[in-house]
């Protein structure tokens, strides 16, 4: 049996990958050791650019249920401080709100609607790797057998066995010191404040809800999730942790809940219907891969990196991970990627992944217990009353401070930053730059007064697409979401600008400019 591509892993950044490999014309087969969808939930939610991919992919939509573009979040937190969104002018945070298992839920949707094979009950247990294939061993329902591939990637999370069979080594710190524990449970009515949503917990006061909340004792978030009894979560630094991850009883959760707030909180069974969760984890790592590829081996989501779950970044950082890799793969597999595309997948994620274990080692630093923490966090609070502080995190969480080295040279502002979503008019029809994204070509936009770009793509029309049309006015969709005067730009799959222009009338300059981010992203021109 041979494929394109193998998968090792259909989570929720495998399925991510397989969608858009077949978008970009590559057929890849999923193995997944699950005979069915787990039922167990992690993530709550979207945080940050991803839910704009997930909107120029039209998943927004199907997630989300609305038909409405996503809106920026008025209010998040980093390490357990409230971050007041509304004092930005370009509020980049964008939130979503929906469980995991919904999402995987999606993703399985939309590949098996693009037609890929996702063989559930088929586990990864050996490889090795030839000049030209990758031979994978695989234990399936019926038995052992062997696959062949181009390529494999591993998406089969934190311990990624494609990772370990590939050598790849995963450094990084183990911290053992805390211990969280998660639940559903019932809060008594009386306690639930009708204003915020979040408790009036007698003896102790107001928690918001959906926030960290940080005493000098430990951490608890209240999260009154819609359809469920609300999910609660305390986070303690014991003296003694405990030996396994066994679920908490109802019991050690409330004594929880009672040594991080000093008072009661009189937990209930959860009514309704089920899953519910209860969870311990005890410690955590920290950990980047120390390459993403190994020959005809690639790694994305979790199996590249893994780190605290703090502010949610987790599927922002993989699921735009495997948006990177798809077309970039795809363009390798098809035969026209130019030298060095492939190995670009390594060079741009790395650096976010570095973002992402920063800022999360610094919020788990900043939500730790004692005195000193305390008084950081006051000089914290301080800062986080300037705007520009404000604006740093949000766009820091969000990923929206990503700029990928393009090496264009014409220095618009725009080049190598996530596309803006103008607000377009085509001959026929007013459009949203998001909605022209939806399979995933490389797109030249020519917004210039003749319209005449398209003749430079004479030798990439096979690989990219054009749009003709006039900026609308207002120029964006969204206030929030300004952009610099722009006459051109040629997008990545990925919505990242590869180049820009500002003239009205392009001139040679231009034209080479435009000719020269083809090559260097899209490969050689097809002989006229
Ligand atoms: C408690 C918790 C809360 C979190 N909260 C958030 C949040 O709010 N927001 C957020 O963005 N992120 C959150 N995350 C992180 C997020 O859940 C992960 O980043 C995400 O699941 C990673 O997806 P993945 O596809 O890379 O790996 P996984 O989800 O781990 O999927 C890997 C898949 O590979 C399969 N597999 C493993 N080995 C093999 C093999 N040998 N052969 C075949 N298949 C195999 C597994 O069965 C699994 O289905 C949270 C994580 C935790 C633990």
């Amino acid at each position: 049996m041979s494929a394109d591509v193998v998968i090792a892993g259909g989570g929720p950044n495998g399925l991510m990958l397989a969608c858009e490999l077949s978008l970009a014309g590559v057929r890849p087969v999923v193995l997944e050791r699950l005979p069915e969808r787990t039922r167990e939930n992690r993530a709550n939610g979207l945080v940050g650019q991803v839910v704009r991919v997930l909107e120029r992919r039209g998943l927004y939509e199907r997630l989300s249920g609305s038909k409405e573009p996503p809106h920026p979040a008025p209010g998040f937190v980093f390490g357990a401080l409230p971050l007041d969104l509304r004092v930005l002018e370009d509020n980049p945070l964008y939130l979503l709100q929906v469980p995991q298992l919904r999402i995987e839920e999606v993703l399985e949707e939309r590949a098996v609607e693009l037609g890929i094979e996702i063989r559930r009950g088929h586990e990864i247990t050996g490889l090795s790797q030839q000049d030209d294939t990758v031979t994978i061993e695989v234990a399936g329902p019926a038995g052992p057998y062997r696959m062949e591939a181009a390529f494999l990637v591993g998406a089969d999370g934190g311990g990624s066995l494609t990772r370990k069979l590939a050598g790849i080594g995963f450094p990084g710190v183990r911290r053992d010191a805390t211990v969280s524990r998660t639940v559903h449970a019932t809060v008594p009515d009386s306690m639930v404040d009708p204003a915020t949503g979040g408790l009036n917990v007698p003896g102790y006061g107001h928690i918001p809800p959906f926030m960290h909340h940080r005493t000098e004792r430990g951490l608890f978030v209240y999260a009154p999730l819609p359809g469920k009894p609300p999910l609660m979560t305390t986070m303690e630094w014991p003296q003694d942790l405990p030996g396994d991850e066994r679920p908490p009883t109802l019991d050690e959760m409330r004594a929880s809940v009672r040594r991080v707030l000093d008072a009661d909180l009189p937990l209930g069974e959860p009514d309704g219907e089920g899953p519910f969760l209860r969870r311990t984890l005890v410690g955590g790592n920290t950990r980047i891969a120390d390459r993403y590829r190994e020959r005809r081996i690639l790694l994305v989501g979790d199996a590249a990196h893994v780190h605290s779950a703090i502010g949610g970044p987790g599927l922002n950082l993989g699921l735009q991970d495997a948006v990177n890799l798809g077309w970039k793969l795809a363009a390798e597999i098809r035969g026209w990627a130019p030298p060095g595309l492939l190995d670009s997948y390594e060079a741009e994620r790395r650096a976010a992944s570095e973002r992402v274990v920063m800022h999360t080692q610094a919020q788990s630093a900043l939500i730790a217990p004692g005195g000193e923490v305390t008084a950081l966090r006051e000089l914290w609070t301080e800062l986080l009353g300037d705007r520009r502080n404000v604006q740093h995190i949000a766009d820091m969480m969000s990923g929206a401070d990503i700029r990928y080295h393009t090496g264009a040279v014409d220095g618009h502002p725009l080049v190598g930053q996530w596309a803006p979503d103008l607000l377009l008019d085509t001959e026929t029809w007013r459009v949203r730059l998001a909605e022209l994204t939806r399979d995933a070509r490389p797109l030249l936009l020519d917004l210039t007064e003749e319209g005449s770009l398209a003749g430079e793509l004479l030798g990439w029309r096979d690989r990219v697409d054009v749009v003709t049309a006039r900026l609308h006015d207002p120029v964006t969709a969204r206030s929030h979401d300004p952009a610099p005067p722009v006459t051109a730009l040629l997008l990545r799959p990925d919505c990242y600008i590869a180049w820009a222009s500002a003239s009205p009338r392009p001139g040679s300059d231009d034209r080479e400019g435009l000719r020269s981010a083809l090559s260097r992203w899209f490969g050689a021109p097809l002989a006229a």
